[in-house]
């Protein structure tokens, strides 16, 4: 279907000037609330398109306020939360918006019988471009192919805040290509809340044992990723705090395998020793006190700052040394630095039922097929 062929290119854009006349550039970022203006025609990158539409909309270009228009139609059919803004215009519910959270950022510029104009200068205009070309049917300017890690999160941010993942239902397969090694570089740790809007099982499982394994935590107690960053918005509920717990309790039962075996060589009850020499196991103990002690891990402690893959490495390769002819086999460190390696291999996973729930729902919407919502690790889930 050939499209907007009313439209005159030169007009497709729109900046918007302030109600008082503003000499330079700068000023146009820095209008009032609520925005009270008149629009002048300006020709500006072939970015979005302006549509025939009947409620203009605001979104912020090369530091630049751009007014354009969409229609309230499609807008209404695409989102719930725009449908919710654009009723409430309709309704002349703007005090009611202003105190609404959710919508607080969709407050009306109208003034005198001038257009209308939503507000979407705090999101990302590249991410909602291509939300309002899919919804206006304007499919040539929506990316096919693989999305980089940051247009990923930008989309996920917006499909998430207006509810609209149906809309991206015929791209996302494509912009998430990389899914299968993006998530698992470092720096990447929210592709997260990627994984989370778009459904994405199997990369939410891996990626919240891996950030597991590795978080560490800083002098505040708080958790810092591998590259010793705190994380940042966006996440979904309650992951970091499962993660965190989950972190807790795989380095505790890490070093209880330690603890519990020194404990057990100075019970004056049992004799380790295969040769019932009461000191190869004191030696014994001497030594593995001694190595812990070097770790930083004695004595007997709690809470580390390490991360649990970090702590497995540090343990698994000690040198445990001879105990003296004829007690080789007396005690058997390599097997506590293995069990203590699978520990850490098998930790726990971190999801909680509410993501599971949300990733399931998420994969309705975009009628994943069953491969799609494969857990690898579908036993570790403990709800
Ligand atoms: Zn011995």
């Amino acid at each position: 279907m050939e499209q907007s062929q009313s439209v005159d290119v030169s007009d497709e854009f729109l900046v918007v000037e302030g109600e008082q006349t503003h000499s330079n550039n700068a000023a146009l970022t820095d209008l009032p609330t609520p925005l009270i203006f008149s629009a002048t025609t300006r020709q500006h990158t072939d970015l979005f398109k302006n549509y025939s539409g009947d409620i203009g909309l605001i979104m912020t270009v090369n530091g630049h306020k751009i007014s354009t228009k969409a229609s309230t139609q499609v807008l209404s059919l695409a989102s719930p939360v725009w449908s919710q803004v654009i009723q409430n215009y309709a309704a002349g519910k703007f005090n009611f918006m202003k105190n609404n959270q959710e919508l607080s950022n969709h407050e009306v510029g109208a003034r005198g019988g001038t257009s209308q104009h939503l507000d979407f200068t705090e999101d990302n205009t590249e991410a909602l471009t291509v939300l309002l070309n899919i919804a206006h049917l304007d499919f040539g300017k929506v990316p096919r192919k693989e999305l980089c890690f940051s247009k990923l999160l930008n989309l996920a941010k917006l499909v998430a805040k207006y509810k609209c993942l149906s809309l991206v239902e015929p791209f996302y397969k494509n912009w998430l290509e990389g899914e299968d090694f993006e998530p698992f570089q470092d720096g990447h740790e929210n592709w997260l809340f990627i994984a989370y809007v778009f459904g994405r099982h199997a990369a939410f499982a891996k990626l919240t044992k891996k950030i597991a394994k590795e978080v560490r935590v800083n002098k505040d107690g708080s958790l810092i990723d591998s590259l010793g960053q705190l994380f940042k918005d966006p996440m979904p509920h309650g992951i970091l705090e499962s993660i965190q717990e989950v972190r807790e309790t795989t380095i505790k039962n890490t070093l209880d395998i330690w603890y519990h075996y020194v404990d057990s060589l100075i019970d004056s009850q049992t004799i380790s020793c295969k040769l019932g020499k009461a000191d190869c196991d004191e030696l014994a103990f001497g030594k593995i006190v001694m190595a812990l002690k070097q770790l930083n891990l004695w004595p007997a402690k709690t809470e580390i700052d390490l991360s649990v893959n970090d702590l497995a490495d540090k343990l698994k390769g000690f040198s445990f040394g001879a105990l003296g002819k004829g007690h080789e086999g007396c005690h058997e460190v390599s097997e506590i630095q293995r069990l203590t390696v699978e520990v850490a291999q098998g930790i726990p996973s971190p999801i909680l039922y509410s993501h599971y729930s949300a990733m399931t729902s998420a994969c309705m919407t975009l009628n994943c097929g069953a491969k799609d919502q494969e857990y690898d690790n579908c036993e570790d889930l403990d709800f």
